[in-house]
């Protein structure tokens, strides 16, 4: 998924957006308020991991500034050991959740995961179409059952579609979601990865709609 990392600290910055990235993700990374609130309405993020400690406007003004303009994007906030009422006040402002810095990063993996999961309205991860089922949090896929290999972006792209089964996605929203700034962008992409989900899947999974985008095909 798409991640917006909002984070000052140069080198925590740059070893969440490895790890991020490691995962599968696609991170922008934004060292201040402004720059994050004006990455917010460039681009679809699925996320914002925000420190509070920020130079300039702090992270719970610009928190509080997000949802006071409906902004909904789930955010987890990270702080401080010693700074309890930073949390606190974190939450109560519409944070989705917290955590405690220095963390681990399999515990960072997992809450995202879960505030995801909350978001989607999903109590369970797992995603089921047909004879397809995809796991999220471990990034696993199944076709009749048997596991299925797939690279982060073909998955990015298959659990889009399998989040929203019957809509059809538009080729510009799946490049949006796959592919950070500073990724380039190659011209067919998006139809590569979909040529190679469909060579892995079967052709009849994925579905053209021409001149509109892609959705899942039907149930078998
Ligand atoms: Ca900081």
């Amino acid at each position: 998924m798409r991640l917006l990392l909002v984070e000052d600290d140069e080198m925590i910055g740059s070893a969440l957006r490895r790890g991020l990235q490691h995962a599968g993700h696609s991170v922008d990374w934004t060292r201040d308020a402004s720059t994050a609130q004006a990455a917010l309405a460039g681009a679809p993020y699925e996320l914002v991991l925000l420190d509070l400690g920020l130079p300039g406007q702090d992270g719970l003004v610009f928190l509080a500034a997000l949802r006071r303009a409906k902004n909904a994007v789930p955010v987890i906030i990270s702080t401080a050991r010693d700074a309890l009422a930073d949390r606190v006040r974190g939450l109560d402002l519409g944070a989705d959740d917290y955590l405690v810095k220095p963390f681990d990063f399999d515990e960072l993996a997992a809450r995202i995961r879960a505030v995801v999961r909350r978001r989607a309205g999903h109590a369970s991860g797992r995603l089921e179409h047909g004879v397809l089922a995809l796991d999220p949090a471990t990034h696993e896929v199944w076709l009749e059952d048997v596991a299925v290999t797939l690279s982060a972006k073909e998955f990015a792209i298959l659990q889009t579609l399998m989040e929203r089964p019957s809509a059809v996605i538009s080729r510009t929203k799946l490049e949006e979601r796959l592919y950070g700034w500073d990724e380039e962008i190659g011209s067919n992409a998006v139809e590569v990865h979909v040529h190679n989900l469909r060579r892995k899947l079967g052709d009849q999974r994925i579905v053209t709609v021409r001149g509109v985008g892609y959705r899942l095909g039907g149930e078998r």
